[in-house]
């Protein structure tokens, strides 16, 4: 239910193949670098946040069936019971850097945690390219808009007001 709408806002910007070219000719260069660095940057911040709220649905699947606090206690190794340090604690990273195998006893670490982390990254990146890039398209409140899009991608009322208040949070068009 919530894919068929992003996927119809996916849909919409190859409908209007000049859109995407109108657009760009409107930008500068600085315009349009900033739009571009902006997008990155976000789409890099939901990842992070999507992989350490994998990294923490992890902790939830391991400890919640062995009654361990979800708060009271530092992750350690499930083999030698070693806490693990911070640096190894970043989510996919830690888990690369390490190899796939503790600091301290070296006996593996289960691929299923960096996959869990990435997938939740992939999630929440997927989000963001959606929801904010398509101007809200899966949210449940959507007020009618009509077919003049901003820089930033997102549509604008007929009174030039932005679509979802979000937006000027992610891009730097100038109708935000
Ligand atoms: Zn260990």
């Amino acid at each position: 239910m919530i894919a068929i709408p992003g996927i119809d806002a996916i849909l919409e910007q190859f409908r209007q193949p000049d859109y995407r070219a109108r657009l760009q000719e409107e930008m500068t260069v600085a315009e349009s670098i900033q739009v571009r660095t902006t997008e990155v940057v976000v789409s890099a911040c939901f990842i992070v946040l999507g992989a350490t709220i994998g990294s923490y649905l992890n902790v939830v699947v391991y400890r919640v069936p062995r009654v361990i606090s979800l708060v009271h206690q530092r992750s350690a190794c499930p083999e030698c019971a070693t806490p693990i340090d911070g640096r190894d604690n970043i989510p996919i990273l830690g888990w690369l850097l390490l190899k796939g195998a503790c600091r301290n006893c070296r006996l593996p670490i289960a691929a299923r945690y960096p996959l869990v982390e990435g997938v939740a990254g992939g999630i929440f990146m997927l989000l963001y390219f959606l929801e904010l890039i398509s101007g809200g398209a899966n949210l449940p409140v959507r007020p009618p808009l009509t077919a003049t899009p901003g820089w930033c991608g997102l549509s604008f009322t007929s009174n030039g007001t932005s679509s979802a208040s979000i937006c000027s949070i992610a891009c730097c068009c100038s109708r935000c």
